[in-house]
């Protein structure tokens, strides 16, 4: 059966002039046409005149297991409350308007099995991609978070690990990192030939790789090795982001989750100095990044659907209202693989919508004044009386 739903304003993620006033027809999950005039046998249909229509938000970073706060601690807590934290994270995400969302890394692989029970229709949730369990060296940046792996055959070995449980990317701590107590953002955790080994293993599988990394030598191995996307950046040179977008790899930044930690009181003590220590220099590396074209998508790294506060970064570092909301929709799809089925509202595609009131075009926190949201044709929240 076919939905049909009247716009008032329709951002496409893809054009910078929204539509107005057209009508969206919805079948079998998908986007089955957009046309100006009502279509025929639309006798009943979803008024969203008052509203403007999006295309379902895509969280490149997350941690849905993982709160702000002290990570150590976290990773101690039984497997059995991390997992049913994560089901009621995943809620409130997607009602946040995120309905794809790589998951950065997890704990003992729980977000394998929350992409399990959400494809199941168990739980409601993204559209998970899942990383499995991150890599680090032995003492690196999260490893009470496991897999340490030194060494050539150790990485080949991690990495093939993850696969063969069902990663759909690897993810790889290649700095230090601020929640990590005596670690160096600007320190390589890994030798140049461990990097190499890392991205050739898993591109010889078919997988793309994210590398945690914030800046100095192992940030100009990755490159160089030709890894998928750096994670956050913070301490990114011009130079580096220049070979990054004559290269085309990724930016994936991580704002929000800085004053996050700052703000939360089980932050411990060295995480929140490193964090106020990093919000005085994000917005350079974000200019820089922007002037040097770097691709850029966003993740919110346990700050959980608080996708606003990251495109405000970008806006006020140079991105036009436009370019943000195309970073957190077509480019992270384009990123992600999936340019093909959703991050657009285009026909063929998945129909996964977020209805809001007000004009993000002015105001970027309208997108947090969320309507309704659609994943594949389902609505699966509702605020507004019918
Ligand atoms: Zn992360």
């Amino acid at each position: 059966m076919s939905q049909n739903i009247l716009c008032g304003t329709l951002i496409d993620g893809e054009n910078e002039e929204p539509f107005k006033g057209v009508w969206l027809t919805i079948s079998d999950g998908l986007i089955k046409s957009i046309s100006d005039s009502k279509p025929v046998g639309s006798e009943e249909f979803l008024d969203l005149s008052r509203f403007t229509i999006l295309p379902g938000f895509i969280d490149c970073h997350d941690h849905v297991c993982l709160d702000p706060g002290d990570e150590f601690a976290q990773a101690q807590e039984p497997l059995g409350w991390l997992a049913v934290r994560g089901a009621a994270r995943v809620r409130t995400i997607i009602e946040a308007g995120v309905t794809t969302l790589r998951n950065a890394g997890e704990h003992e692989r729980l977000d394998l099995s929350l992409k399990r029970a959400i494809e199941a229709g168990m739980i409601p949730g993204p559209r998970l991609l899942t990383a499995g369990i991150w890599i680090c060296r032995t003492g690196g940046h999260g490893w009470y978070d496991e897999i340490e792996a030194d060494g050539p055959w150790e990485i080949r070995k991690a990495i093939r690990e993850e696969v063969k449980h069902g990663a759909d990317w690897i993810k790889i701590m290649v700095t230090g990192g601020i929640s990590t107590p005596n670690s160096d953002a600007n320190m390589s955790d890994f030798t140049r030939e461990e990097i190499f080994v890392a991205v050739d293993e898993a591109h010889r599988l078919g997988k793309k790789i994210s590398a945690h990394a914030h800046g100095g030598p192992g940030v100009d191995s990755l490159i160089e090795a030709g890894v998928d996307s750096i994670e956050h950046g913070f301490y990114l040179t011009q130079s580096q982001l220049h070979e990054m977008a004559k290269k085309g790899i990724y930016l994936c930044s991580t704002y929000g989750i800085i004053a996050a930690i700052i703000d939360e009181p089980s932050s411990p003590d060295f995480s929140r100095e490193g964090c106020i220590k990093v919000a005085k220099i994000i917005h350079q590396m974000l200019i820089k990044a922007i002037q040097e074209n770097v691709p850029i998508v966003v993740g919110t790294d346990g700050n959980h659907g608080k996708m606003a506060v990251e495109l405000e970064a970008l806006i006020k570092s140079g991105y036009s209202h436009s370019q943000a909301i195309k970073a957190l929709t077509s480019q992270a799809a384009r990123f992600l693989g999936l340019e093909s089925q959703t991050g657009s509202i285009k026909k063929g595609f998945k129909a996964d919508l977020v209805i809001i009131d007000g004009d993000p075009l002015s105001d970027i926190y309208a997108i947090e004044n969320i309507k309704l949201v659609m994943k594949d044709g389902n609505i699966i929240f509702r605020n507004f009386p019918i």
